[in-house]
């Protein structure tokens, strides 16, 4: 496994023979589809759904578990969740949190410290800050959804008079609407379809890591929260080109630490086209030679993870959607994609969930615009997704290379002033500046 998603492989193409299909066509012919029920694809839906715009989710996994876990600050986006989700399923947003007895303030910083002193570089600002926990955030966003699990989009195909479009699954069923959204992740078949196998690949980049979750005894778990750490989360960057993570995964039994599960990796310099073929024990024993070389709280955390734990390995990966070849024909406004299936970015600067919340807003929008209770205007349906696409390949296409540079200077100590996180704090940035 190579990657930061729940699977590593991109579907390969395969013949396509419509004729042979079973029809599955649910509920309005002009509705909404949306493929892969991720929080990008769910919040959207909540969105539509809220306007009374007809949708269909459809998602590969057989329910609603999720094999890979990590937790992700929301920040900048809150109020464009806030904006697509019902009152009252926002208003739970705080016991998604991975410690969901501490409320959240309306402003908060982020610890940067040299992994090698444990002096402070800086607190970055943000604005009020979710820490959530991935597995417990997707919950809260299907409440009151209806999702197709076990479908895996294969196929796209388009109406000859410019108004519907057509999925085609890999079970041999479909489904037609007016749009299909691909929110299928960094892996995205629907990008595939759309720029073609080669030019969809997602590119590496020059950093890899490994993703380690550990329980503690209650003292050391103790010991990990307490000051001078943060009791949430903190970050290093080390003089020798490392970059290190240390944050609560699962705070959910206050009164058993011992219960309560830790997320860290070290992230190092790695050859672009380096092929990962560690073992379990070779990884954990690198990260554990790694994190000799800092401070606590990160020197202990990695020397008592035990040597047979299981980490995945990550390669930091992306997809820029201006760069050349990277453009696509949206059919007449039929398809267009959405979250990490249109720019999937390096995670350091934490931005990638916070984009894909904008995107879903934005395309809520953009839909609402043209819908005239479901009248399709070709032309004003185009119009809309054009707008829609203009703003978020730009917005989320200048996200990428932030993101990219921010992880080339948090690996660069000399440069790590200069890195966007610290400029311009966990803001939306437009060209670097904090908006
Ligand atoms: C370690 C880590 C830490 C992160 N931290 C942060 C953070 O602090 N802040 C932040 O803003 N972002 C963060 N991110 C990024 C954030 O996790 C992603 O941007 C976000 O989860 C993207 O959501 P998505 O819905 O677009 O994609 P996904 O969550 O990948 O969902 C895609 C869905 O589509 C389904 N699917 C895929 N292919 C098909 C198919 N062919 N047919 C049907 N369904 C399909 C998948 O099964 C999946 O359910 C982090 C990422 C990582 C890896």
């Amino acid at each position: 496994m190579d990657s930061m998603d729940e699977s590593s492989t991109s579907v390969p193409p395969k013949p396509f023979a419509p004729a042979v299909e079973a029809t599955v066509d649910v509920g309005d012919p002009n509705k909404i589809i949306i493929i892969g029920a991720g929080p990008t694809g769910l919040a959207l839906a909540q969105g539509l759904k809220k306007a009374s715009i007809p949708y269909v989710v459809y998602e590969r996994n057989e329910n609603e578990n999720i094999k890979r876990n990590w937790s992700m600050g929301v920040h900048w986006a809150i109020p464009c969740l806030k904006e697509l989700l019902p009152e009252e399923v926002f208003a739970t947003i705080e016991r998604t949190q991975v410690d969901p007895h501490r409320s959240t303030s309306d402003t908060d910083r982020l610890t940067l410290l040299n992994g090698a002193t444990g002096e402070l570089i800086k607190s970055v600002d943000s604005s009020k800050f979710y820490r959530l926990r991935r597995d417990k955030f997707r919950k809260m966003l299907l409440t009151g959804l209806e999702i197709r699990w076990g479908k895996t989009l294969d196929q796209i195909t388009y109406s000859d008079d410019g108004l519907a479009a057509t999925t085609h699954f890999a079970d041999g069923t479909r489904d037609t609407g007016s749009i299909i959204v691909g929110t299928d992740g960094p892996h995205s078949r629907v990008r595939t379809l759309l720029v073609g196998e080669e030019k969809a690949k997602v590119e590496p980049t020059d950093f890899a890591t490994t993703m380690c979750f550990t329980k503690h005894t209650r003292e050391h778990a103790l010991f990990l929260r307490a000051p001078p750490h943060h009791p949430l989360y903190q970050t290093a960057a080390h003089p020798m080109g490392m970059f290190s993570w240390l944050s609560l995964h699962d705070g959910e039994d206050p009164d058993h630490p011992e219960d309560w599960t830790f997320y860290h990796y070290v992230s190092f310099k790695e050859p672009r086209d380096y092929e990962n073929k560690m073992t379990n024990a070779e990884l954990v024993a690198r990260q554990k030679e790694l994190a000799k070389h800092f401070v606590d709280p990160w020197k202990s955390v990695f020397e008592w993870m035990p040597d047979d734990h299981p980490v995945w390995y990550g390669k930091l990966r992306h997809w820029d959607p201006r760069d050349p070849g990277h453009q696509w024909d949206n059919q007449a406004g039929r398809v267009t994609i959405a979250g990490d299936a249109a720019h999937p970015m390096t995670f350091q600067r934490g931005q990638g969930l916070n984009h894909a919340l904008k995107d879903s807003l934005e395309l809520c929008k953009a839909v609402q615009k043209y819908w005239n209770d479901g009248a399709v205007s070709v032309q004003d349906r185009k119009e809309a997704l054009d707008a829609y696409e203009e703003e978020m390949i730009q917005r989320g296409g200048e996200e990428v290379r932030l993101s990219e540079g921010n992880s080339k200077t948090m690996h660069n100590f000399e440069k790590v002033m200069e890195s966007a996180t610290v400029k311009a704090g966990m803001h939306l940035t437009r060209q670097g500046i904090a908006s």
